[in-house]
């Protein structure tokens, strides 16, 4: 089988391996829908494991299952966490399931035409997709999982303006999620591209971010924002979150930049302005399933985000578009096509 091994963005191969077979407790996944997470292309976060079979964003048809395995059949469409959390370790019942210190097998990456799943991750990762969702919006259960998760940390509400720094596909999911709860959702990118999809997907109003905008922001919402979102890596877009939160607000660092750059913290003002920062990284079981039910139910709509399907073989293209990220809000690898 062929699988797509990251040395870095620039080079990527296209390698043949043995299709696995399962042992009695695993089992093989047809991969027929993986997307490139924006994660996936921040070689500061993926160097240190490289060269590594990417992809965890994965909608696939179950093949063939080992002796053991009762709960699922060829032919079942499902999807699988990267990773499950044990459930059971201080940081797992308090909530901080990406934090679980037992994690120790993960999903081989979906960059690939089957993945062999691992005995764990068939008992406590696997979901069966309903007939309502495609294997392609299959790939957005785990970024929508991470944005639920966030959002619920930072207790997004009914009727409160939530600005969105950033709008690639993280961004977007926070302008629809936050839509969907009736939130005021202004929408923030140097990118006009991604702006105007912003607006199209119902932010309220998207603001060119190319200089400081915070005095747009209240110039167009009448007050700075309860909750910023700040879904881009440059320190200037940090920056611009400081500046833009409201008295008693919430800033939540969904991106961050790279590990060698330090932040600068208004410490005594966000003090007296009683400004919380929240950081949310990944997600757990319970946002998977709501992720799930947001899709199923159609509260998310999600084909509206894909710009770019592409097949295994030209996964490199795949990975030059997220990079540069002009042009791409999703980027879907279709191994068998
Ligand atoms: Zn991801
Ligand atoms: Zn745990």
């Amino acid at each position: 089988m062929k699988v797509s091994c990251w040395y870095n963005n620039k080079d990527i191969r296209i390698e043949e391996i043995a299709t696995p077979a399962p042992g009695p407790k695993e089992m093989l996944v047809k991969v027929m829908s993986c997307g490139i997470c924006g994660s996936d292309v921040v070689e500061w976060y993926r160097l240190p494991r490289a060269p590594l079979v990417q992809g965890h964003e994965i909608g696939g048809q179950v093949v063939s299952v080992g002796t053991d395995v009762k709960k699922y059949h060829p032919g079942d469409r499902v999807f699988i966490a990267p990773k499950v959390p044990c459930g059971k370790c201080s940081y797992c019942l308090n909530g901080h399931h990406p934090q679980c210190t037992e994690i120790k097998e993960r999903l081989p990456g979906g960059f690939a035409e089957y993945i062999l799943v691992p005995e764990i991750l068939v008992e406590r990762g696997t979901y069966l997709l309903p007939e309502k969702i495609t294997c392609d919006q299959s790939t957005f259960i785990e970024p929508l999982a991470c944005v639920v998760r966030a959002q619920r940390l930072a207790r997004v509400k009914k009727g409160q303006s939530v600005l969105i720094i950033g709008c690639g596909m993280a961004g977007l999911l926070h302008v629809k999620l936050a839509r969907a709860k009736g939130c005021k959702v202004i929408a923030a990118d140097i990118n006009k591209t991604k702006l105007e999809f912003a607006s199209r997907l119902g932010a309220d109003s998207a603001i060119d971010a190319t200089n400081n905008f915070s005095e747009r922001l209240v110039a167009e919402n009448g007050q700075k924002a309860d909750v910023v979102f700040l879904c881009a890596a440059a320190d200037s877009a940090v920056e611009q979150a400081w500046k833009c939160i409201d008295k008693g607000g919430m800033i939540v660092l969904f991106a961050v930049p790279a590990p060698d750059k330090k932040v600068v913290v208004p410490i005594n003002d966000f003090w007296m302005k009683e400004i919380t920062i929240l950081t949310s990284y990944y997600c757990g079981p319970p946002d998977i399933t709501e992720a799930m039910n947001l899709l199923e139910s159609g509260r998310i709509t999600v084909d509206d985000l894909v710009t770019h399907r592409l097949r295994l073989t030209d996964i490199a293209k795949g990975f030059q578009l997220v990079s540069e990220g002009r042009e791409s809000i999703k980027v879907i690898i279709k191994p068998h096509e």
